[in-house]
């Protein structure tokens, strides 16, 4: 387990103090200006020594990210944009940094922007966390007024200003391009790529946009070593994590653990255990609602880490776990992200745009049992139409719960079918 000595997040349940001479006296702001005087190229040799990969979902190495940017201006400014559009269904990690640890993410934004030679920072925060942006928005003001922000941050002599952006409350918005666009103003849908952030960005110009979590960890890292942080989790999987646990387990929770931690162990030593034991187990999403299920008989052996998760057809997107037990209707819980994913599409790409809408209609019915068995390889060959022929993540995300039921629960679909037609059963109806 890990231990509280190597925890980032100290605050994490808001049980100390959140201001600025609380964080300061829990360690964070110590030593900010010595870390920005080691230079640019340090702090990004640095942060890929460290192995952290982004915390928002894909998992990209974060160094090798900054040092996309431009080293050398060519007139026009640089900006870190952090995305904290934390719409994922079963997500809610980022909310606790910036409710109750702010100022891990405030020095990340401005130890991050000094390293990719930005003055700028802008925090786009997702528009249903009102009370997340108040917190964050007084210990901005908080920081103003100390000198940690403004001119010469933290007497770094780097000259540095942060903005939070409340959204509107729009899934696509999580996007990193479609942030962008909502961030200028505009409607928020997805850009055609390339040109790539860290070429033409924020109103044209470099920028790279990171994950909450993936900015609020750097202070910590750079203080205690890049060594320090690559120490945990299996090779290419470095670090400590914060893994959101909900759904059937006795006590769900945020919790900060090291990376590849089994998912047993996880959920047994902070959430309670499953409801009604671990045989009660149906099947857990382990990354937020986009990724494919695992079976009861994965989560025996399963390790909470981007590469075993993979390996498995799955993933660890925002490490936001999901636990069903044998009372859920899985299908219908599938079908009801296939909801929620037609509703956040932007619609300006087809196969996106009809294929979300078309799945869930075919979802509904498998819910009900009122399909033919034929149509489940129709649905998957729907799904991979839209997988991969979209501009944004967003098909993919649509598909691959789909695909990840019909791969582990074929046999019930097709049951419920069959029972349906013989009148076996009524049918769950989708609401
Ligand atoms: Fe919009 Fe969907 Fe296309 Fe993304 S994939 S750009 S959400 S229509």
């Amino acid at each position: 387990m890990l231990k509280d000595k190597d925890r980032i997040f100290t605050n994490l349940y808001g049980m100390h103090d959140r201001s600025l001479a609380g964080a300061k006296a829990r360690g964070h702001w110590d030593g900010t200006a010595e870390i920005i005087a080691r230079g640019r190229d340090k702090i990004i040799e640095q942060m890929k020594a460290s192995g952290l990969r982004g915390r928002g979902g894909a998992g990209f190495p974060t160094g090798l990210k900054w040092s996309f940017m431009p080293k050398q201006s060519d007139g026009r400014p640089a900006y870190l944009v952090i995305n904290a559009d934390e719409s994922e269904p079963g997500t809610c990690k980022d909310r606790e940094i910036m409710r109750h640890d702010p100022h891990t993410l405030i020095e990340g934004a401005l130890i991050a922007s000094f390293a990719m030679n930005a003055n700028a920072c802008y925090i786009y925060i997702r528009g249903e966390y009102i009370r997340e942006k108040e917190a964050l928005q007084a210990a901005i003001d908080e920081c103003y007024d100390a000198g940690m922000l403004g001119r010469n941050a933290a007497k770094s002599g780097w000259d540095f200003d942060l903005y939070l952006h409340h959204g509107a409350g729009a899934y696509i918005c999580g996007e990193e391009t479609a942030l962008l666009e909502s961030l200028e103003g505009k409607k928020g849908m997805p850009r055609m790529k390339p040109p790539f952030p860290a070429g033409a960005g924020l109103y044209g110009c470099p920028t790279t946009v990171n994950n909450v979590e993936s900015i609020a960890v750097v202070p910590t890292i750079l203080r205690r070593g890049p060594e320090w942080f690559a120490g945990f989790g299996r090779p290419n999987n470095a670090g400590t994590k914060l893994f959101g646990i909900s759904g059937h387990v006795n006590a769900p929770c945020v919790v900060e653990e090291a990376m590849s931690i089994p998912l047993k162990e996880l959920l047994e030593r902070h959430c309670g255990g499953v409801r009604g034991g671990w045989k009660n187990l149906k099947a857990v999403i382990p990354g937020g609602s986009s990724v494919p299920l695992l079976t009861a008989a994965q989560c025996d052996d399963a390790i909470m880490d981007f590469d075993w998760l993979r390996e498995q057809r799955s993933g660890l997107g925002t490490a936001a776990v999901i636990v069903m037990d044998q009372s859920t209707d899985v299908i219908k819980a599938i079908w009801r992200l296939s909801k929620f994913y037609k509703h956040e599409s932007c619609g300006q790409c087809t196969p996106c745009r009809e294929g979300t809408g078309w799945m869930m209609r075919v979802m509904d019915r498998l819910v009900r049992g009122e399909a033919e068995v034929e149509e489940i390889d129709m649905l998957i060959s729907v799904t991979k139409q839209v997988e991969g022929h979209t501009i944004c993540a967003l098909g993919d995300a649509a598909a691959w719960p789909i695909q990840g039921l019909v791969r582990a629960f074929r046999d019930e679909i097709e049951d419920r079918i069959k029972a349906k037609k013989t009148g076996r059963i009524s049918a769950v109806a989708a609401e």
